[in-house]
């Protein structure tokens, strides 16, 4: 978001050797940056895992598993393996930040997420300086969510993914892809095009307009009452379960009149409500994000009786950090 934030301290770590070194508390790990909310002054020990590389571990004539370092960039390791021929990742196009972050909110675009490609993480307790083999199924992956969103004392070091061969397998199922698709054979590398130009177009560029993407998750509502609102509102929604569906958060707050609204400087993008924008950089502070997401959560409560929840993470003074996961909420008209 572009916020000034002074640090007591800041570590890069490019080697697994360096990890020894590091201090056992009042640290505050930082990957990429991109979804994070930092306060002014962070009275702990910045640590940026750096670690690089990309290892083939297996590979056979359908699928191959590679192993990443943290410190590498998501889109680039999406683009080189899409066009190496390995498959799973083209949806994923575009995320910002580092590949040691995927894993923390479970990444996932356009029907895919990382879970599905994921095996396993290795990551690093510093309090206790021991090494970990997280396998997919210890990860308690749910949506954008994930084990390491409450462990935040485990460093992420590397991470091992499954990647397959087939051509012909691709999730091309979203409708802002449909056009895109419209008159092509559609492949992997047509996925990751079209995805990649969905989210030109709809998602200002942190460079030039600072942000972090997507500033509420989308709300899972119990089906029961969400039939309660469907009486007054055609909300869009999506079948999770029997017993929930997922709203889009940014038709909510479009439709409770705040597209390209908010609390100044701090305001949702007029061609895409679920992205708060900041409009004075390196002015702004965490109170005015503060003040502007929860009149965006007051205004979008009283119209439909949802509660949206922040995405990214919030990083308090001392380097302690709040990360959101939401459950399946009831819809609550006033
Ligand atoms: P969008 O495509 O306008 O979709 C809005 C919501 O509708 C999302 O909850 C999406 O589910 C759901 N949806 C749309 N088409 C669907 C379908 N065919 N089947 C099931 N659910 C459907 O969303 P957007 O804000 O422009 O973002 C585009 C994609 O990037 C979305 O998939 C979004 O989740 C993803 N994204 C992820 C992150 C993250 O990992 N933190 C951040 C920003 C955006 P899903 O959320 O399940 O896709």
């Amino acid at each position: 978001m572009a916020l000034n934030c002074h640090a007591k301290k800041v570590v890069a770590v490019f080697k697994i050797q360096h990890l020894s070194s590091l201090p056992k508390s009042g640290f505050f790990i930082l990957s990429g940056g991109s979804n994070v909310i930092l306060p002014e002054q962070l009275d702990a020990t910045v640590i940026m895992p750096r670690l690089m590389g990309m290892q083939v571990l297996e590979e056979n004539q359908d699928t191959v598993i590679i192993e990443v370092g943290a410190g590498e960039n998501w889109h680039d390791l999406v683009v080189s393996c899409t066009q190496k021929g390995w498959y799973g990742l083209e949806n994923l196009v575009m995320i910002p930040g580092l590949v040691g972050a995927a894993p923390v909110q479970n990444i996932g675009a356009y029907g895919v997420s990382l879970q599905e490609v994921l095996v396993g993480v290795k990551a690093y307790r510093l309090s206790t300086a021991k090494h970990y083999y997280i396998k997919n199924a210890q990860c308690q992956f749910g949506y954008r969510s994930s084990i390491f969103k409450q462990a935040k004392e485990l460093l992420i070091t590397s991470v091992l993914l499954r990647l397959h061969k087939n051509s012909q397998k691709v999730c091309a199922d979203y409708a802002d892809l449909q056009p895109l698709l419209a008159d092509k054979p559609i492949s992997p590398l047509a996925v990751m095009q079209a995805v990649s130009n969905v989210r030109r177009q709809k998602l200002p560029n942190p460079d030039e307009l600072p942000n972090c993407g997507s500033f509420f998750q989308n709300p899972l509502i119990d089906k029961k009452s969400f039939e309660t609102l469907k009486q007054t509102h055609q909300a869009p929604h999506y079948v999770v379960d029997n017993n929930t569906v997922k709203v889009p958060a940014a038709w909510l707050i479009d439709r409770a009149g705040l597209k390209g609204g908010g609390v100044a400087p701090i305001l949702t993008h007029k061609s895409h409500a679920l992205v708060l924008t900041n409009h004075a950089p390196h002015l702004a502070t965490q109170k005015n994000i503060k003040l502007s997401q929860d009149f965006i959560i007051k205004m979008v409560k009283d119209a439909f009786g949802i509660v949206l929840v922040r995405e990214p993470v919030w990083v308090f003074e001392d380097g302690s950090c709040e990360c959101l996961s939401q459950s399946v909420q009831e819809v609550c008209l006033p």
